[in-house]
């Protein structure tokens, strides 16, 4: 619904309400900027929520007003809600059945368990289905509202829709409605909740001391779909899917606290009589909310383009301040100058506390989480790497907001192939990811290693917790789908593949893409179906790895033996018509027909020489490689090759020798799984791998000889 109508209308039941129970007046806070005259997005799940932060007890108490539209064609009888901080009440909810109580290197605290109980659910009446709450200023944060309306609390019940098995999973709610909602229709439910954040932060949420992040805070409702709600119970290996709507959230905290939050700050704090303070927050256009709030936040500013970035950092960290601004305007600028604009005026960056790390590098809409430590050395471009992450989820998993639970990679793996080009482009050639004390390490490289463990247990789409494993769940979310980007990106080249990211995020922003939608766009602009490439990635476990099987070269003798009358070239033994002889591969007869045609002018004068490569597809992904031939005298040959058949023999006729061949010669094909077998030089035999090859594998085991390495890895889950 269009916000200028939206802002007129009062609550008036609260109104009754308040005076009913001789509250104060309420206090009141400047009207809500309009951010965007026309919605961007279709408006569907609409938010106006009051929460209070008890700091002690780490229990946060909500009043949510939900305002939801029905934009499907089919009627509906049911409302279905997330209820995400339930996958931290128990061992027995399928969070914690799948993860074992680990998440990203963190374990939960046998203590610090976190759940969300709904105290009171009501339906109002359709006349009043329009009201959006002020400011709710109760005198007392415990107290209950009795909203007109048809009570739903004692209808509400949990379902499993993934795991029917897991009966003690309480993170997926369903409430029967009194009535059907119809297509086009809205209704407004009030929700008042209680809930406790896990300590210290696990998975993603979570109160450390003094310092909370609260995400996955608020019953969320699911996504109606025409063949109805999509509302997957949190897994461990999932991540989100949303509609998007307007958000007011009023926050309070103790009054020293500084908070920060999705969408902007409106007016000042209003400061309570009990000491403490109101934040209020607005955001048009999100499909997620979250916040923080820390006495000790050191804050930082600064600007990219239009966009204002606040870094909210802590004070061991302070050094690394700049650093965090700097890394968020690099992003900004790479994403609005390469894929489309940031339609937003502002980013919010969180350091988390020490010991809070279960609540750094994620992502929420106009609003990330960092990490950083004491001291990072310039050369190690975590922090970086980790911003413009995590920036980069503002536009795949905000703008486009696929569906994370059934096609992850649509999110993590796009995003990890802009997090690779802007890495290179902005610190490359050599170690974007790492330059420090000699070392130098790509991004690319890294993500290439992670894939290597493990690269063909599962095609890269499938539910995010149907995978192999959790590594497995992980390669094929990220490190896959970055080096299959990647790949494409050199088969396209820059400016088309550009033109591809482009087109993609202008046609599919707000509207929830799917894989099939990814495809057809790409094809569309590079005016090729892609499918045959796509489909392999996608559907399929192949892994790619082409290989020079053989070189050889040898003088080429022409007259030998006896009885030239006949050509060679063309003749074949009636008894071996229409199949390769065995053994015959390396022989005139068979390989004159590919030989490249020399000036034969000299002939009898210059020594000449007969050689061959023989190339082979030793994976089951096809891809076109080229191929480059060297010969003593300088000559270099090009050739290329659909790669579609098991092998491709090529064979030359020349006044020099043969003396290397390689396939991919310039390394566009990232995803290529083996590079020391790519090349082959005929003498000396010990220089059969490349240069490149030759650094690759001192890269490779020097990086599995870091743990902390691969612990890297997990901190992007
Ligand atoms: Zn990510």
């Amino acid at each position: 619904m269009p916000h200028n109508t939206m802002k007129k209308r009062n609550c008036w039941w609260l109104w009754i309400l308040l005076i009913a129970f001789g509250a104060a007046q309420p206090q009141q806070f400047d009207k809500p900027p309009v951010l965007f005259k026309e919605p961007l997005s279709p408006r569907i799940a609409n938010y106006d929520i009051d929460v209070r932060l008890d700091p002690q007890t780490k229990m946060i108490q909500g009043k949510q007003l939900l305002t939801w539209k029905n934009t499907t064609a089919n009627e509906t009888a049911e409302l279905q809600f997330h209820l995400y901080l339930n996958g931290f009440r128990n061992n027995r909810s399928t969070f914690m059945i799948e993860s074992g109580g680990r998440h990203r290197g963190n374990k939960i605290d046998r203590q610090g368990w976190g759940f969300i109980e709904i105290n009171q659910m009501t339906l109002l009446p359709a006349a009043s289905s329009d009201a959006v709450p002020n400011y709710i200023q109760l005198p007392n944060p415990e107290t209950r509202l009795e909203v007109p309306g048809e009570d739903l609390t004692a209808d509400m019940g949990f379902i499993q829709p993934d795991n029917p098995e897991h009966i003690h999973d309480k993170t997926v709610l369903r409430v029967p409605l009194p009535r059907m909602v119809k297509p086009g229709e809205s209704v407004s439910v009030y929700v008042d909740f209680t809930a406790k954040l896990p300590e210290p932060p696990f998975a993603r949420t979570g109160a450390k001391e003094e310092y909370f992040f609260v995400g996955q805070w608020f019953p969320k409702v699911g996504v109606l779909e025409e063949d109805g709600w999509n509302c997957h119970q949190f897994h461990l290996n999932s991540e989100f899917f949303a509609d998007y709507g307007v958000y007011n959230v009023w926050i309070t905290v103790p009054q020293a606290n500084i908070v920060g939050a999705t969408g902007l700050q409106v007016g000042q704090p209003l400061v309570n009589d009990d000491g403490s303070a109101t934040h209020y927050y607005h955001a048009e256009d999100v499909h997620d909310f979250a916040w923080t709030t820390s006495p000790e936040y050191l804050e930082f500013k600064g600007k990219a383009q239009d966009v204002e970035i606040r870094a909210l950092v802590q004070p061991d960290h302070r050094e690394q301040g700049a650093r965090h601004v700097e890394a968020a305007r690099v992003a900004i600028e790479y994403f609005q100058n390469w894929y489309g604009d940031y339609p937003y005026p502002n980013l919010t960056v969180i350091d988390p506390r020490r010991g809070a790390e279960g609540s750094g590098g994620m992502e929420y809409p106009t609003l990330i989480t960092a990490g950083t430590n004491y001291g990072m050395p310039e050369g190690v471009r975590l922090p970086e790497m980790v911003i413009i992450h995590e920036f980069g989820h503002n536009y795949w998993y905000h703008l486009l907001a696929s569906n994370e639970f059934e096609e992850s990679w649509l999110d993590e793996g796009i995003n990890t192939y802009t997090e690779i080009q802007i890495m290179n482009d902005q610190y490359g050639p050599r170690g974007d990811f790492i330059d420090f004390l000699g070392v130098q390490v790509n991004d690319r490289e890294y993500q290439r290693l992670v894939y290597l463990l493990l690269p063909d247990a599962d095609p890269m789409l499938r539910n995010a917790w149907d995978y192999y494993s959790n590594m497995s769940y992980a390669i094929n979310s990220y490190a896959r789908p970055g080096l299959v980007l990647s790949t494409l990106h050199n088969y396209l080249g820059q400016e088309k593949m550009l033109e591809v990211m482009r087109a993609y995020v202008a046609r599919w922003r707000f509207k929830h893409p799917t894989s099939r939608d990814f495809i057809n766009t790409a094809s569309d602009v590079v005016g090729e179906d892609l499918s045959w490439f796509f489909d392999q990635a996608l559907y399929g476990n192949g892994v790619l790895d082409y290989s020079v099987d053989r070189v050889f070269t040898r003088v080429y003798e022409p007259d030998r033996g006896v009885d030239f009358d006949y050509n060679p070239a063309e003749f074949v033994h009636p008894a071996h018509a229409g199949e390769s002889p065995p053994g015959m591969e390396d022989s005139l007869a068979d390989s004159l027909a590919e030989i490249t045609p020399v000036d034969s002018s000299d002939a009898d004068a210059e020594k000449r020489y007969y050689s061959g490569v023989n190339l082979r597809r030793l994976g089951e992904f096809k891809f076109p490689v080229e191929l480059r031939v060297e010969f003593e005298d300088g000559e270099v040959i090009r050739e290329t090759w659909d790669g579609k058949d098991l092998w491709k023999k090529f064979r030359y006729l020349k006044p020099a020798r043969l003396v290397s061949a390689s396939v991919d010669p310039d390394n566009k094909v990232v995803m290529d799984a083996n590079f020391t077998n790519n090349s082959k030089v005929v003498e000396p035999a010990a220089a059969g791998i490349n240069k490149l090859s030759v650094r690759w594998l001192f890269w490779m085991q020097f990086l599995l000889d870091q743990p902390e390495f691969l612990n890297l890895f997990s901190f992007f889950l």
